[in-house]
């Protein structure tokens, strides 16, 4: 054990699986405590890096490391990451046929895994090898789901408590995002771990930058937000189904490719809305806060609330989901009154109305901040910031603060003289003079202060009144139809000198950002290149893109341009195996970016590689296992092949018939190129490689 952990040693595991020079925060020590065989808790942000905390281990332990985890989705992606790094990994469920359950169950017992995911409704299918000869370590992923006091409680992870009676010697780490005490204890005690050392990670994201804005015509602000953002892949939260709706339709018609997403879609459709955003289909994702929870994509760059969250616990979760690959990342939420009486409303009732309330309460709070927003977040989490943060609204563009004790005065005496009657939007009627039904059914044109302040805007009117109630000198009587009312402060302003101070609305410069920021990316940079290539060979892998390289990769690429394979090895995200079967396609491209001049290195390329496999007799399965490509990748070499003009036998693999009915697809999706379409148009019952290899049968005739 104590050659394992050396710390060369896991650094060099490190590099090599995952292409990373450097642990980030505790994971080191996180990965000393497993593989000394101790128990452990992880607590640790999303986007932290909590998975390298066990699949690093697992591939230096000699057994299999079992990963029990709530989402099918999940694990599909994590399994699909680790066979990118070239760590052998499985999932097992009941979708898999018998045949396939049990070639996983042979290797684990013969330790060619090294990962097994599982959710816990389906451990009862691995009962013969939950025995310590097979497993050498347990993980269990969003351990929060075992406790019914966290968000996500699902009843099934509660019998996980077995697998310490099972295998009594076997370390346990569980891992979660959730902070509080009361669901840390849960964990603990439910896994009967009582001796867990426990990792607890600081919650601050600073990469996350942190904005709140006034909800005043909301849908154009998105929209240029984004605009100003053209590759960038976001999420808007709404609160209902129809605002998810109403919002992807006005940002489709602006040219923003933009699905909406929530419970009322069909199973199909959700997962699809999911795929396509995860595979960079879609930019655009326009949610209720059901959408994200199973989602790692690392290149989510901006999440805006549209509406405000409930808490400040939701709302750190979803704004968590962007900036994963450590890169800047927008956080931008809108905030109004009419949402804060909508969600006081939704409590109303509640078995646990006065803790949603006063959750709600806090979650205004930060909206409303003068100071630091990050300060304010972190202290919710029990966490105490020393210095602002300087990444956020606040701390970027402080509140410049002026005497308006006058102004005050006239919206005080407003709501005196209309006798604590009226909400927000007659008082400033009366206040601008207006003449409007209400005011004039309510007589409100005989009041005193009736016009006197028709020379401010609505929107300055707002912004004073708002602030009015921030600092507790009038309130709303949410009860009484959100009738503004004086409270022991408002006399002391009336009427014995105290001042007041408060900001002007601050004016969102967006234009003069766009250009600039328009300049940031052409189209036609290094990145956006990069990117173009990594999308390429998502479609072909039918990976998603992020888990090919992730962003912060691409960009260091672009920055260092690494022209051999010793220098594409020392790129951040690349470790042995991504070297081995993208660096090629990547040097050539950086080496095309940089123009002829330099002379390209001589190399084999790879299709050539799969050539000579091919010719000496070998089936693609063993050109895969010899190459470690996944097969689709092999057929895409041959289909090159062929059309190519190599000697290929083509019919081995594919029958006339198919070809036949992919020249029909050809021709009724307009010669398409998007093997998606084909897909799709055969329903999914034609494999993506079978597509692939009908294609350049049909264009080398053509050609
Ligand atoms: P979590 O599960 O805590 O939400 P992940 O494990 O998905 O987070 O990690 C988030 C991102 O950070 C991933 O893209 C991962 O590859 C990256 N990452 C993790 N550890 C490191 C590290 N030591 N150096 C650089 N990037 C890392
Ligand atoms: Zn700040």
């Amino acid at each position: 054990m104590a050659d394992t952990l050396n710390e060369r040693h896991l650094q060099t595991a490190l590099k090599t699986y995952f292409g990373y020079d450097n642990f980030r925060g505790q994971q080191q020590h996180i990965i000393e405590n497993v593989l000394t065989g101790n128990d452990t808790l992880v607590i640790m942000p999303t986007g932290g890096g909590k998975s390298i905390c066990f699949q690093l281990p697992a591939t230096l332990l000699k057994g299999v490391t079992l990963v029990i985890s709530p989402l099918i989705a999940l694990m599909k992606d994590q399994v699909d990451g680790l066979n990118a790094n070239g760590i052998k990994a499985a999932f097992f469920n009941s979708s898999q046929d018998a045949s396939e359950q049990n070639e996983i169950i042979n290797s684990i017992i013969t330790a060619e895994l090294k990962l097994i995911y599982v959710a816990p409704e389906s451990l009862q299918g691995l009962e013969n090898i939950l025995k310590e000869t097979y497993i050498s370590c347990i993980a269990i992923d969003e351990a929060h789901c075992i406790s019914s006091w966290g968000h996500d409680f699902r009843p099934s992870y509660q019998q996980l408590g077995f697998l310490k009676k099972t295998l009594p010697n076997t370390p346990i780490i569980a891992l979660t995002a959730t902070a509080d005490k009361a669901t840390r204890q849960d964990i603990i005690e439910q896994l009967r771990i009582p001796n867990a050392q426990q990792f607890i990670s600081s919650f601050d994201r600073k990469n996350i930058e942190l904005e709140v804005r006034p909800a005043d015509g909301r849908a154009n602000q998105i929209i240029r937000f984004i605009k100003q953002r053209p590759n960038e892949s976001g999420i808007v939260y709404c609160l209902s189904r129809k605002n998810t709706e109403t919002i992807a339709k006005k940002l489709n018609e602006n040219g923003i490719n933009t699905d909406a997403y929530h419970a009322g879609l069909s199973f199909n459709d959700r997962t699809r809305v999911q795929e396509d955003f995860i595979f960079d289909k879609t930019q655009v994702v326009c949610a209720t806060v059901a959408f994200g929870m199973g989602i790692d994509k690392s290149n989510v760059r901006w999440v805006i609330h549209h509406n405000m969250p409930k808490n400040i616990e939701g709302y750190y979760q979803e704004i968590g989901r962007s900036g994963r690959d450590g890169l800047k990342a927008n956080a931008l939420l809108f905030h109004s009154y009419a949402d804060v009486i909508q969600l006081r409303k939704f409590a109303s009732g509640a078995s646990n109305e006065e803790v949603q309330i006063a959750k709600l309460e806090r979650m205004k709070q930060f909206s409303e901040a003068t100071t630091c927003r990050r300060k304010i977040l972190l202290s919710y989490f029990g966490e105490l910031l020393e210095d602002n943060c300087g990444n956020c609204d606040v701390c970027k563009n402080p509140p410049q603060f002026f005497d308006g004790t006058i102004f005050a005065q006239k919206i005080l005496s407003t709501i005196k003289r209309v006798k604590e009657q009226e909400a927000t939007g007659t008082i400033i009627d009366v206040l601008r003079g207006a003449r409007n039904a209400t005011i004039l059914e309510k007589a409100l044109d005989k009041v005193k202060t009736f016009g006197i302040g028709n020379d401010v805007s609505w929107k300055h009117w707002q912004h004073y009144t708002i602030q009015l109630i921030n600092q507790g000198m009038c309130e709303i009587a949410f009860h009484k139809n959100n009738a503004l009312r004086l409270t022991e402060f408002s006399n002391k302003i009336l009427f014995n000198g105290l001042k007041v101070f408060l900001t002007h609305p601050i004016e969102i410069k967006e234009k003069l950002k766009t250009t600039k920021e328009a300049k940031r990316t052409p189209s036609n940079s290094l990145f956006e290149r990069l990117r173009k290539l990594r999308y390429k060979i998502a479609l072909e892998e039918n990976i998603p893109a992020y888990l090919i390289f992730n962003d912060a990769t691409l960009k260091e690429m672009e920055q260092l341009r690494p022209m051999s394979a010793d220098e594409f090895l020392t790129i951040s995200g690349v470790g042995q195996r991504k070297l081995e079967v993208y660096g090629d396609e990547f040097i050539a491209e950086i080496l095309d970016f940089m123009g002829s001049k330099i002379k390209k290195p001589k190399k084999t390329e790879t299709h050539l590689l799969t050539y000579e496999l091919y010719k000496s007799g070998l089936s693609i399965e063993d050109i895969s296992i010899k190459r470690k490509l996944k097969t689709p990748t092999i057929y895409s070499h041959i289909a090159k092949l062929y059309f190519d003009g190599k000697d290929v036998n083509i019919y081995d693999f594919i029958s006339k018939s198919d070809v036949e009915a992919v020249h029909q697809a050809k021709i009724e999706l307009s010669n398409t190129q998007s093997l998606k379409e084909y897909f799709e148009y055969f329903n999914e019952q034609m494999d993506y490689f079978k597509i692939r290899l009908a294609l350049s049968v049909i264009d080398k005739e053509e050609r």
